[in-house]
């Protein structure tokens, strides 16, 4: 609409009352929605999103605007990327692993089983060539990804009773998020897929067996110790999931290119910034949960070892039938096999003693 009809239109009595400048005075202004997976009141997974928006604003004095909306807001949790490849929503912030339905390639955006730490997959993300190798498989979606966000080694969750053995899996109702369930249905259990904010009325009511979400701040936040007393680790399906945005290639190649900068920056810092924080928060919430009768246990060397195997026959069974996990596995395994290897010196060795060393001065 040009100045002088959008003025005859309206009248600039109109304009000036209502506090409405023409568009084409608000040159450099983007406003975007974003569609979390997370429920808002997990403070550190939904943060993330809030991070991002938040510096996006400041960095640009609130001309590229990040409007964040929690799961099921505007787009069910689960339903965040098609909303983003059809042009709902210009951008999500996810686990990409929730849509290994689709795909099971998603997953390595966020984690496979026994797969890379937090750290180990920034390394093949940023350094290891596998961001170009996600976007890529993330075309054919309208998607471009950032990583922005890692909860690091999560736990292995809430059992209602003890699970000592292999046998002890089967039957088990077990919400359990991505990749993970795919190894433990051949071990008898029966995985099922429910966002966060809607495991514990399942736990609660026993429509399920068990739970993982992430480690003791989130758990705890979501109450399942309340129903559940048994909290076993690890999480070895994600030993460091990451979290994405997710920006509809067509709306990100239309910013400036200071904003596609900042939007990079600011998912970078949704990165380190969540881990830290769950890294921050998580001790004393392992405290508070012991402190309330909460059992910790380890999986058993048996249950690990099963859930190996059983592991390592998924993904052949998967990339014998998918070229594209395929593609992007042969590069993710020599590479996580480098790291672990290399993680297994210094840092091991360090950690293991500061551990003891912990223990000793008690
Ligand atoms: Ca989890």
């Amino acid at each position: 609409m040009q100045r002088r009809s959008f003025i005859a239109h309206t009248g600039l009595a109109g304009i000036l009352a209502a506090g409405v400048a023409p568009a084409f005075a608000q040159s450099g202004e983007v406003r975007w929605r974003l569609a979390s997976s997370f429920p808002k009141s997990l403070d550190t997974i939904f943060g993330g999103a809030e991070t991002i928006s938040k510096r996006v604003a400041a960095a640009t004095g609130n001309k590229f605007q990040i409007q964040v909306f929690a799961g099921g807001e505007i787009v069910p949790p689960f339903g965040v990327v098609d909303a983003v490849q059809n042009g709902t929503i210009q951008c999500a912030h996810t686990a990409p692993y929730y849509f290994f339905g689709k795909d099971p390639t998603f997953a390595f955006g966020c984690a496979i089983p026994f797969g890379m730490n937090n750290r180990q997959q920034n390394a093949w993300m940023m350094h290891g060539g596998g961001r170009q190798l996600y976007n890529d498989f993330l075309k054919e979606y309208n998607i471009v990804s950032f990583g922005a966000g890692n909860t690091g080694s999560q736990m292995g969750g809430w059992f209602r009773k003890e699970i000592r053995t292999v046998a002890d899996l089967k039957g088990l109702k077990f919400r359990i998020g991505g990749t993970g369930g795919l190894p433990l249905q051949k071990l008898g259990v029966v995985p099922q897929q429910i966002p966060g904010g809607e495991i514990y009325p399942a736990l609660e009511r026993g429509t399920i067996d068990a739970a993982e979400w992430v480690g003791p701040y989130d758990d705890e936040k979501l109450g399942f110790y309340k129903v559940a007393k048994f909290y076993y680790y690890p999480g070895w399906w994600e030993g460091g999931p990451e979290l994405d945005l997710f920006v509809n290639i067509k709306e990100y190649n239309a910013l400036p290119a200071e904003y596609k900068a900042i939007l990079e920056a600011a998912c970078h810092e949704a990165n380190i910034s969540m881990m830290a924080k769950y890294d921050a928060l998580n001790p004393a919430a392992l405290k508070r949960l012991i402190g309330n009768g909460v059992k910790l246990l380890p999986f058993s060397n048996d249950i690990m070892a099963a859930c190996y195997k059983a592991t390592q026959e998924v993904y052949e069974d998967i990339a014998a039938k998918n070229s594209k996990f395929k593609t992007i596995y042969d590069s993710w395994k020599p590479f996580r096999d480098e790291q672990v290897q290399w993680f297994g010196v210094a840092e091991a060795r360090f950690d293991t003693f500061m551990g003891a060393a912990s223990r000793l001065r008690k």
